[in-house]
């Protein structure tokens, strides 16, 4: 081997600095180094047979296992697979960069730990390759991708800088080799690394072996979790398992079970407990993952509908053939009764925990968002889920339900209402709900994005209609006020056309309103149309001009109100405060003035007035 032909590339920046925080963070968590390199070369094989499905040539060797061979004379253990294997390229990338969100969020977590919290951090996340240099002092990658020849040799010393080699394998597959530290030599007892691979590999399903004496002895049981009866599998079990499925947090749900008959599955499934970032912005598709036979066939499968992508696990089915290919998982009527019986599974459970307020509150916390999602999309759950929606509300603290909502709601009252914004504590403070507070009618806070476009879907709960509090139209007249308005109303008959004429076609509408207690003027959309978040939103995507223009609503009883009336009878010219008050309104609502230049210019000059 000529150095002429050794490339030496440098780390990325980010690499070198998490490499320095897997190395330095921690000693005594070291051993899930071999998780990591174990899980890794385990993927590796799972990868490989899927790729088979469609390229025969790629089949794995019959008797593919991981292989762990530690050598006490040269201090080295090596870590073999026949799996999928690296191509030059995908050694430089794989290993050279952070190619993995998951890595790159325990860099960002490590960052901003304590030191003394960066201890538990390393046994939370996965680490990943770069853990092999918390015992390595050097670490040689030999892989030759599946379907090709040539074979590469990634080398480094785990300091800035890896090497490339040209190197020789006899088959697909990647040997991992580590130079062990004098410190880590306790890793060459073949004992040491058997117990390691029970605790943290046990249920990987590709045999893995330890060779002791020269010998490979097996080393995990290799037995699927989910298969196991779930009297037999203990606590610990569990939570080993959803830690391989890359959550460190405790399952708020735990769902194994068998089914029989009909369809036969085993099914072992995780609600979680706190919320990752990708269950809920990532990918919208499921990621429970699908397995024939013991076999891990893909995580793609969509087994749960995207408003139940946050739930983590495994579905272990005898009736689909083990070479499934893509094509058929599409197609295939057994996959689809799968799907609806495990969701149904899963819906169930929610239902019956969401008997339990408070327990409820903590799924809702994480994935209410989530859910809302199905009642706007899935028209066959949408009753069952709206049932299970948790809101913010007006009239008290916590969460409500639909339910509760219509079961409290004032005997005049005909219609359920509901603010939406981006902010629960400016909505409890919104002018928009003056009047319903002052009748004392509940309003539901809605601030998730999902929440404009589901109340439309829905439309009505318990027979009464939805309606947005900014939407126009809204009649509170029928409802008796608590307390008597102070002050008395302005005589409007000149005020509202005087208003309409010097806003133009800003507004569709200048009328008078009982919706406002304290502010002077609301806005109000028009007619049944889009109400004004759902404007919002529209523009915010460049799709201005969607919805008519506004009402202005104004309170004929407040105190600016009156003196505008009189300003006019006393022949004084309207036009800038008519601009202003309607500005006022935006801002009340959150929004900017539609001429913010102009705004500031009107409030200096009746400031200085
Ligand atoms: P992760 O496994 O979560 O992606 P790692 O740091 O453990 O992150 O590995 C980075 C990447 O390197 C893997 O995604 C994979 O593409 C590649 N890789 C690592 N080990 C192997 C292996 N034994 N065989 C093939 N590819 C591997
Ligand atoms: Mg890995």
């Amino acid at each position: 081997m000529s150095d002429v032909q050794t490339e030496t590339h440098e780390f990325s920046a980010e690499v070198g600095r998490l490499l320095d925080l897997v190395v330095h963070a921690l000693y005594s968590d070291r051993e899930i180094f071999l998780r990591e390199l174990v899980a890794n070369a385990a993927d590796a094989t799972d990868r490989r047979r899927f790729e088979a499905l469609t390229a025969p040539a790629l089949a794995l060797p019959p008797d593919a296992s991981v292989r762990i061979v530690p050598d006490k004379a040269a201090r080295t253990i090596l870590i073999a697979d026949a799996g999928v294997g690296m191509d030059k390229g995908e050694l430089a990338a794989n290993l050279g960069t952070i190619a993995r969100s998951g890595t790159r969020r325990f860099g960002d977590a490590a960052a901003a730990a304590k030191p003394e919290e960066k201890v538990s951090l390393i046994g939370q996340f996965g680490v990943g390759f770069y853990s092999a240099f918390m015992v390595a002092n050097r670490v040689e990658v030999t892989s030759c991708r599946a379907g090709s020849e040539e074979a590469w040799t990634w080398a480094s010393d785990g300091a800035g800088a890896f090497t490339l080699t040209p190197a020789t394998r006899d088959a697909p597959g990647t040997d991992v080799l580590l130079h062990i530290k004098a410190d880590a030599e306790e890793f060459l007892e073949p004992i040491r690394l058997q117990t390691i691979v029970r605790k943290w590999a046990d249920h990987i399903t590709v045999p893995i072996t330890v060779a002791t004496e020269g010998e490979d002895k097996p080393a995990n049981e290799g037995t699927a979790l989910w298969r196991k009866p779930k009297a037999e599998v203990t606590a610990e079990q569990y939570k080993e398992f959803y830690r391989h499925l890359g959550q460190y947090d405790e399952p708020w749900a735990t769902l194994h079970w068998r089914a029989e008959g009909a369809l036969e599955y085993s099914a072992l499934l995780f609600v979680p407990g706190a919320r990752p970032f990708e269950a809920v912005e990532g990918v919208r598709e499921s990621r429970v993952r699908l397995h024939v036979r013991r076999m891990f066939i893909t995580d793609e499968a969509g087994l749960l509908p995207p408003w139940l992508r946050f739930v983590q696990g495994v579905v272990d089915t005898e009736d689909l053939p083990l070479n499934v290919s893509r094509e058929m998982l599409q197609a295939t009527p057994v996959l689809a009764r799968i799907r609806k019986a495990v969701t149904n599974r899963v819906l169930g459970e929610l239902k019956t925990r969401a008997k339990d307020a408070d327990d409820f509150a903590k799924l809702w916390e994480n994935f209410g968002a989530v859910l809302k999602e199905g009642v706007w999309e899935d028209a066959e759950h949408r009753t069952e889920l709206a049932g299970l929606m948790r809101f913010r509300s007006s009239a008290q603290d916590g969460w409500t339900g639909l339910d509760g909502y219509v079961e409290r709601m004032k005997p005049e009252q005909d219609a359920i209402y509901i603010l939406t914004g981006d902010n629960a504590d400016a909505l409890s403070r919104s002018p928009q709900l003056e009047g319903f507070k002052a009748r004392d009618v509940e309003v539901l806070l809605l601030t998730d994005p999902v929440d404009t476009f589901w109340p439309e879907r829905l439309a009505e709960w318990g027979g009464k209609p939805i309606r947005s509090v900014t939407q126009g139209g809204i009649d509170l007249s029928k409802l008796p006020v608590t307390a008597e308005p102070e002050g008395e109303a302005a005589d409007m008959d000149k005020l509202l056309p005087a208003l309409k004429a010097a806003l133009g076609t800003a507004v569709g509408e200048v009328r008078a309103t009982d919706r406002l207690v304290d502010s002077a003027v609301v806005l109000a959309a028009a007619g049944f149309g889009p109400d004004l978040q759902m404007q919002r939103l529209m523009r915010r995507h460049g799709q201005a001009g969607l919805g008519l223009p506004p009402a202005l609503e104004v309170n004929p009883r407040h105190p600016l109100i009156r003196s505008l009336s009189k300003q006019l009878e006393a022949g004084t010219d309207l036009t800038d405060t008519a601009h202003t008050l309607l500005d006022l309104a935006r801002v009340q609502d959150g929004e900017m003035p539609s001429d913010p230049a102009a705004f500031a210019r009107r409030v200096t000059a009746a400031l200085a007035a």
